[in-house]
């Protein structure tokens, strides 16, 4: 099973407990447009290399498609289409005006020079521009992609177009009309929805963590964990994990990962596997990093009692089952990992309005909405008598129905 495979399986298991119109589930479960380009790139040695992109446009039913670009060596069109189909959901479970989208280039962009990689992300734009804009399609970063690839984007969209609102890109930098705050989006949405639900997923006020990942997301995620009074025990890069069950101070992790490039070496912490680490005891596992880290392989030996899915899809369909059974919660990534497109949307709403916020009015929007919903999620849940992951889906699909 591919990963589009595995988002039309978990919307079919949703079906199961609330129906819906057939016409709209069809609709679904075919985007709306794909487009997939390959990007001549001139290299510094000289020679044009091609690269493969995608775009895939979901869903515009709730409105312009929305949804991040990828890049990463793994990166193909199933993979974006997964991706895309969960935006849709995503957007339509935070309750904002946007449809879905995804966009990927299949690049390692650590093996490309400052200039090749500006080269490629301009070219994107050039090979896609038709099919963007304010009102169509307005992607936002993903992984390894930065505010600074955003801006070069965005400028090669103006070139183009004229259109000099900012609006058709988010995630750019603050000074070319980013939001204050997108930064922390993700990880600060997941420790809103983390907070929404904790008393009735009866956590304490210093809850054990996990982090895989410690890029954006997964690096904001455990920071923010650790400002408030929970005690990351684990993190983990691409590599490898760090476990020191008396509490990580992240800040230090991080500064000690700048200077090394690797986590090996940690004063005071022992090395483990990225594997190993999904299978620590604690509260609360937030993997932060790519999809399908939670499968029918380990589901069984996890001991968290809650996943946070701050990644996109990183626990698949029959490991669902396994750690339902087990009783572990899944707050599920359409939910835990909003904060970035809402801010993302946000962003859209002031580069529209000329308007620029302040960190404070967007983190209390982030709050509002982003609690709301979770407890939205959290009574469907509770009336379906099912999991958080159907429940979602349900509240998506009741809002994808009322604004067909
Ligand atoms: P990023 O590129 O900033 O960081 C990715 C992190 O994952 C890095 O620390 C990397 O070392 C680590 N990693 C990569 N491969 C790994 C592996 N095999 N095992 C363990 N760790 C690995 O990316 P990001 O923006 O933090 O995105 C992480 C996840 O969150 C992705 O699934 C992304 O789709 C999702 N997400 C991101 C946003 C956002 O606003 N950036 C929003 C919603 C969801």
């Amino acid at each position: 099973m591919n990963q589009f495979d595995h988002a039309l399986e978990q919307l079919s298991r949703a079906t199961a407990v609330q129906s819906f119109d057939s016409a709209l589930i069809r609709r679904v479960s075919s985007p709306e447009r794909e487009v997939r380009v390959t990007i001549p790139v001139v290299m510094d040695d000289g020679a044009t290399r091609l690269f493969e992109g995608y775009r895939v446009q979901h869903s515009s039913i709730r409105g312009p498609y929305k949804g991040g670009i990828r890049f990463h060596a793994d990166a193909d069109i199933h993979e974006v289409r997964a991706l895309a189909f969960w935006m849709t959901l995503k957007c339509a479970v935070a309750n904002i005006p946007m449809g879905g989208g995804k966009g990927g280039i299949t690049v390692d962009p650590k093996e490309l020079s400052a200039g090749e990689l500006e080269r490629l992300s301009r070219g994107f734009v050039r090979m896609l521009y038709p099919v963007l804009g304010p009102k169509v399609d307005v992607p936002a970063p993903d992984v390894n992609t930065t505010p600074e690839i955003m801006s070069w984007m965005v400028d090669e969209y103006a070139k183009l177009t004229g259109d000099t609102t900012g609006a058709a890109f988010t995630g750019k930098p603050l000074g070319k009309g980013g939001s204050e705050g997108r930064g922390l989006a993700t990880g600060l949405g997941g420790f809103y929805v983390f907070e929404a639900l904790k008393e009735k997923l009866n956590l304490s006020q210093s809850a054990r963590v996990v982090v895989q990942g410690m890029g954006n997301v997964g690096g904001n995620a455990a920071r923010l964990f650790q400002q408030h009074g929970h005690t990351v025990i684990a993190i983990s890069d691409s590599k490898s994990g760090i476990v020191d069950e008396q509490g990580l101070d992240i800040a230090t992790v991080e500064a000690y990962k700048q200077e090394h490039k690797t986590l090996v070496g940690f004063p005071g912490a022992r090395s483990i596997s990225n594997a190993e680490m999904l299978e620590l005891p604690c509260d609360v596992l937030i993997p932060a990093a790519l999809e399908h880290q939670i499968t029918h392989v380990n589901a069984a030996r996890i001991k968290a009692k809650v996943i946070l899915e701050l990644a996109n899809g990183p626990t698949t369909p029959d490991a669902d089952d396994v750690l339902f059974a087990k009783g572990v919660v899944v707050i599920p990534d359409i939910l835990a990992n909003a904060g970035g497109v809402v801010v993302s949307s946000f962003e859209w709403e002031q580069n529209l309005l000329g308007e620029h916020w302040t960190e404070q009015v967007v983190f209390e929007k982030l709050h509002t909405l982003l609690s709301k919903e979770a407890l939205t999620v959290w009574d469907h849940s509770q009336t379906l008598h099912t999991d958080l992951r159907r429940a979602a889906f349900v509240v998506a699909l009741e809002r994808l129905a009322a604004a067909q």
